[in-house]
């Protein structure tokens, strides 16, 4: 390959993706068809928690988030797992065909999963759109804007005596004096070489 760097000029965007029992942050998300109920792709990581929910449920929403969302919700949906913690008791959320979707978000589009492709690493869920709503006409946050913003949407009030570092590729927030050598962000991976004192 000459150079795969090509594909970070792919344009992507911020969206939370729902199940029911879970949900996790998304970009990777495409409208593929047109027509009364267009087909929606997603991409998941297989490690994530969510990609499991979904093998066991057949619908999702996509909430798309505008460039004003509350960065509490990046953070509830982006660093934590459904394992670990009930992400929709921190976030306001309405139920719409038992899914619940993110009012703090630009509208959301619910998808019935017809069918999916797996990889080493990803998931392509297609789900095909049965209900949508827009709940207001803002901008929406495109995933280059994230990069671009992250540190300053993700300001935290550091614990006392306690250093926060950031991981430079997705956001994760680290807390400790030092990172242990062997650590890897817990959301994308990459080794401490990649975080940066806040
Ligand atoms: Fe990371």
């Amino acid at each position: 390959m000459k150079n795969i760097n090509i594909t970070k000029k792919i344009t992507q965007g911020m969206y939370v993706l729902t199940t029911k029992n879970g949900g996790c942050i998304v970009d990777a998300v495409s409208q593929v068809s047109a027509g009364d109920n267009p087909l929606i792709a997603v991409s998941i990581m297989k490690k994530n928690y969510t990609n499991e929910l979904l093998k066991s449920n057949n619908k999702f929403a996509i909430s798309i988030l505008g460039k004003d969302v509350n960065p509490e919700i990046i953070k509830t949906f982006g660093f934590n797992s459904s394992r670990d913690i009930n992400k929709f008791e921190k976030t306001e959320t309405t139920k719409i065909e038992e899914i619940d979707v993110i009012n703090n978000s630009l509208g959301y589009m619910i998808c019935e999963i017809i069918d999916s492709i797996d990889n080493e690493t990803h998931t392509v869920f297609i789900g095909k759109i049965i209900e949508a709503d827009v709940f207001k006409e803002k901008e929406p946050m495109s995933y280059g804007y994230y990069q671009e913003h992250k540190e300053e949407l993700l300001k935290v009030n550091t614990e006392k005596g306690k250093t926060a570092w950031i991981c430079t590729v997705c956001g994760y927030i680290y807390y400790g004096d030092e990172i242990p050598d062997d650590f890897k962000c817990p959301v994308c991976g990459v080794p401490k070489e990649l975080f940066k004192i806040k």
